[in-house]
């Protein structure tokens, strides 16, 4: 039978953006990802190469064609005309700028563990476009872009915050932007009312 691991092991990258660290919402979003219960285990903050992001994007090998995909679709629906019709070279053009966007100043990158990290997080911070985003996520409350205007000023949409879309996906970006001996293992004590079975302990 193949071993799988505890729910309570799932790992998920989430990198403060530029306008995050300018909108100084760093506590703010860290601690919505705490309040959850999630355990924070990697935590740094640095000036991204447009290399590293470029490499980032391309961990999954379908994302720049998929990102074309959905550009493409989006300028169709808005009754305009893509820059090409190869999602190839739209998804290349969504990857420059948003070189530019993560290169333009400090971001925080963070690994968050805790059952369905990868989901939970997604859910907490909302749509890609903040315009659309749902109130009560992260996007949805701090901030107001949109694809139209974004496509307008030939920039990266500003969002805040890059999380993890799938947990194959997670595990690729933390490899990406952390080394083994910068996430640290450790008991968090709040762990026992989140999952120990028994619940015992605690009465005096
Ligand atoms: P995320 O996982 O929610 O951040 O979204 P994606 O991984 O699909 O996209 C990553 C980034 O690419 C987004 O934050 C946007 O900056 C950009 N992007 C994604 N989809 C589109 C799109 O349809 N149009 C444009 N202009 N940019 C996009
Ligand atoms: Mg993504």
């Amino acid at each position: 039978m193949m071993k799988t691991s505890h729910p309570k092991t799932e790992q998920t990258l989430v990198i403060i953006k530029p306008d995050g660290i300018q909108r100084t919402l760093v506590g703010e979003i860290i601690g919505r990802y705490e309040r959850l219960g999630l355990k924070l285990v990697g935590l740094k903050m640095l000036l991204p190469s447009a290399v590293q992001i470029e490499e980032h994007y391309l961990l999954d090998p379908n994302w720049k064609r998929l990102v074309g995909e959905k550009a493409i679709e989006s300028y169709l629906k808005k009754g305009e005309k893509p820059p090409s019709a190869d999602p190839i070279v739209v998804g290349g053009q969504v990857i420059m700028r948003l070189k530019k966007y993560f290169t333009s100043g400090p971001v925080v990158a963070s690994v968050w563990q805790g059952a369905h990290a990868v989901e939970i997080v997604r859910k907490i911070t909302g749509g890609t476009e903040p315009r659309s985003s749902d109130v009560g996520t992260i996007r949805g409350d701090f901030v107001l872009d949109s694809y139209s205007m974004a496509d307008t000023d030939d920039r990266a949409i500003r969002n805040l915050i890059h999380a993890s879309g799938s947990v194959a996906e997670a595990e690729a970006e933390i490899k990406h932007w952390f080394s083994k001996d910068e996430l640290v293992k450790y008991r968090l004590v709040q762990e026992q009312i989140l999952y120990d079975v028994n619940l015992d302990g605690l009465l005096e």
